[in-house]
């Protein structure tokens, strides 16, 4: 159902500004709970999210000195398949879950001792993975370049149909009676008190609620109403992505790989596509696809699998991750009662999307959120505190 702009003010126990991965969720979860929620976006499901890659990767997205991050990245992919099986079973379709397990491989031997770095480093924070050679790689996945130097096998990092994820949390939310503004939201609206009573929208529209949730990706903390100093530090980083399609998968599951020092990936589809990704990139909020980017993309895939030559090239995209000093997430009250953010979920914001929920569900009753997230508190202040990242 879709609330329009009568002029009326529309009350709700939830209002959340922005329908990406992570309000789609928390406002899902929050109305099968029993709560009225409004979720204002002019185009949900369509931010990083629709763009994304969709791999469920906490022991590869892993890295020095990110070590809480790291914890809840695995804490986040144990929600996974339980929350796949919950909205397969409510939207009655599957949201291409793969529990597959991934294939990590070196292009040169200096990749090679990168690669073992690494590997030793996510085995300490208990991220499995077994050291596999060249030809155990390939037999793995024939497709694979007989010049790669060797890999692993990483069996706890998964993936999901990302497009299909969305348009299924959006039925989903509907089923369980969340509504939608497709407004702009510009303002956080306060009373007296100085507590979040709501939200206004570009059109005018007032939402009044009991609690107000900022989850608008990378444009979290651009809203007036409140002190700008309230926001938490949230930048667009960045990605080229590229879809290609053949007429049979070309390797059976997702790949992984450096290639002389740059990362690079392939995720397989049902539907025979392939997702070759992704570059890093500060540009702002530059969204052009840029024919550099994809170049690169696709000399690096094929180093890998040179076979994606015969492949048909039809999507270049660009999306912008929600990047953070600190490369981990903002979930938590604000300083201003009844002001909630989530936001800042960088390159795993889909791996995050399920606990997310969880811990905004939990923040309403109450009670407290998942351990693994209580580091990454909402205030902006607190970033210093956590730890300090990489800056990668
Ligand atoms: C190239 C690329 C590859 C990626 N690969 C992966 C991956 O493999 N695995 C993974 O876990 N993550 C991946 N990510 C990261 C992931 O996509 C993000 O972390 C995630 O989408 C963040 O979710 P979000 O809901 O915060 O933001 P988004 O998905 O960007 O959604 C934000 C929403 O807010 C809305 N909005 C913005 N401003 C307003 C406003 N003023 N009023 C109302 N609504 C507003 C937008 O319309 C949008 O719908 C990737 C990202 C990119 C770019």
């Amino acid at each position: 159902m879709v609330v329009r702009n009568l002029g009326n003010t529309v009350t709700r126990d939830v209002a959340i500004a922005g329908g990406g991965v992570i309000g789609l969720a928390a406002a899902w979860k929050l109305g099968l709970g029993g709560r009225s929620v409004v979720v204002c976006d002019p185009d949900p499901g369509r931010g990083a999210a629709w763009v994304a890659a969709g791999m469920l990767a906490p022991a590869n997205e892993a890295f020095f000195g990110e070590e809480l991050l790291a914890h809840l990245l695995l804490a986040g992919a144990a929600r996974w398949p339980r929350f796949a099986a919950e909205l397969e079973d409510s939207i009655g379709s599957p949201i291409g879950f793969e529990p597959s397990g991934t294939v990590v491989v070196a292009c040169d031997p200096s990749d090679r001792a990168a690669l073992d770095r690494l590997l030793e480093f996510r085995q300490s924070v208990g991220a499995e993975s077994a050291r596999l050679n060249a030809s155990e790689c390939r037999r793995r996945i024939p497709a694979l370049s007989p010049a790669i130097s060797g890999g692993a096998e990483v069996p706890g990092d998964h993936q999901v149909d990302n497009r299909l994820l969305v348009s299924g949390l959006l039925r989903a939310c509907r089923d369980a009676g969340v509504e939608f503004i497709a407004e702009r939201v510009v303002a956080v609206e306060l009373d007296r008190g100085g507590s979040a009573t709501g939200l206004r929208t570009e059109a005018g529209t007032t939402i009044a609620a009991g609690a107000v949730l900022c989850a608008m990706g990378w444009r979290t903390g651009g809203l007036g109403g409140v002190p700008p100093a309230v926001w938490p530090e949230v930048r667009p980083v960045k990605g080229h992505i590229l879809r290609l399609r053949g007429p049979e998968p070309i390797i059976p599951r997702t790949i992984r790989g450096l290639v002389r020092g740059r990362a690079c990936y392939l995720v397989p589809r049902r539907d025979r596509s392939l997702v070759v990704g992704a570059t890093v990139e500060e540009m702002g909020d530059d969204v052009r696809v840029q024919a550099g980017a994809v170049h690169t993309l696709l000399d690096d895939a094929r180093a890998l699998v040179p076979g994606i030559d015969e492949l048909e090239l039809s999507e270049c995209s660009v999306g912008l991750r929600p990047g953070t000093p600190d490369n981990g997430p903002y979930v938590g009250w604000t300083e201003v009662p009844r002001l909630a953010v989530a936001a800042g979920h960088y390159r795993n914001g889909i791996l995050l999307a399920p606990i997310t929920a969880e811990a905004l569900g939990a923040l309403l009753d109450d009670r407290p959120v998942p351990g693994e997230l209580a580091p990454f508190g909402a205030s902006p202040r607190s970033a210093a505190d956590r730890h300090v990242g990489t800056g990668r």
